[in-house]
This record gives C-alpha cells, sequence and structure tokens, in this order.
C-alpha cells in the first residue's frame, strides 16, 4: 500500500533495522522500543489487522515468532516476555499495517502496563452469553 509506512520498510524504502525475514514475513527492531529489544513482526503483504491477514500470513507470522522469541532468550535472557498486537484505533492501534510485538522484560525494567490489569471475578451469565455468541459465529 502506497502511504503505508510499514509497506515502505518491506520494500526498502525506509530504513530499518532487520532482525529476520523470509518470503512472507519480516521482524526488525522497534524505533520506538519499550524495553531493550522490542521488535515486530509483519507480513511482507500489506493488512491492516488480524481481520484482513491471511490465515497463511498469520500462521507464517507465529512460526517467525517463535523463532525470533527463541533468538530474543538466547540473546538477552529477558525475565518474561510480552507477546502484544493491537487492531484498531480504539485500542490504540498506530500503524495499519498488521505487526505483532514482541516486548522483552527485564526484571529492572517497569512493569509493562498492558500485563498489569487487574483481576475481577466476571458475570458468568454474561461470560457464558457471549462466549456463546462468539462460538456460533465460528466459521
Ligand atoms: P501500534 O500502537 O500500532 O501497535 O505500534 C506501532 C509501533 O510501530 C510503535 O511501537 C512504533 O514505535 C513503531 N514504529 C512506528 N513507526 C516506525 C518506523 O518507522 N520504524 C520502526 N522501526 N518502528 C516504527
Ligand atoms: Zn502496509
Amino acid at each position: 500500500m502506497q502511504d503505508c509506512i510499514f509497506c515502505k520498510i518491506v520494500k526498502g524504502e525506509i530504513p530499518s533495522i532487520r532482525i529476520y525475514e523470509d518470503d512472507r514475513v519480516l521482524a526488525f527492531a522497534d524505533i520506538n522500543p519499550i524495553t531493550t529489544g522490542h521488535t515486530l513482526i509483519i507480513p511482507k503483504a500489506h493488512a491492516a489487522d488480524i481481520w484482513e491477514i491471511s490465515a497463511e500470513d498469520l500462521t507464517a507470522i507465529a512460526a517467525a515468532s517463535k523463532k525470533v522469541a527463541d533468538a530474543i532468550r538466547t540473546a538477552l535472557a529477558p525475565a518474561g516476555m510480552a507477546v502484544a498486537q493491537l487492531n484498531g484505533r480504539a485500542v490504540n492501534q498506530v500503524v495499519m499495517h498488521y505487526h505483532m510485538h514482541l516486548i522483552p522484560r527485564r526484571e529492572e525494567d517497569p512493569e509493562l502496563p498492558m500485563t498489569a490489569w487487574e483481576l475481577k471475578p466476571g458475570d458468568m451469565d454474561l461470560i457464558r452469553q457471549t462466549a456463546g455468541k462468539i462460538s456460533a459465529a465460528i466459521g
């Protein structure tokens, strides 16, 4: 897609620090790293989000995330690692080209806000009803 910054990174029109690539995906360093080692994995074919990406590209992202996650553990020995992926402006997706974040965290790094949500017991009727709606919609 012409005006997409990540498509430009795939084509090499914008520089990036490449970490891994294959036919379908590219992994590169995030330029505003939340932690040391913050890496993004994207499909080479433009897709905005989980709803647009093909199952084949999503599978390739998953396989690459395993490779890169293993390499992050070997290289950086983090205490843990968040894998995050945002879909839509409503959840603060900023770049509208699918990307999976790999965010390793050392013990001394600040807590990642996305992993620090409060657990409160839910309404079991609503949980059951909503799960039923979702499973009925699986194609
Ligand atoms: P989002 O909120 O959409 O999940 O996050 C977009 C991510 O892309 C951010 O972490 C941001 O730092 C990263 N990003 C945005 N523009 C560029 C860029 O030009 N190069 C690189 N390497 N990362 C970028
Ligand atoms: Zn794109």
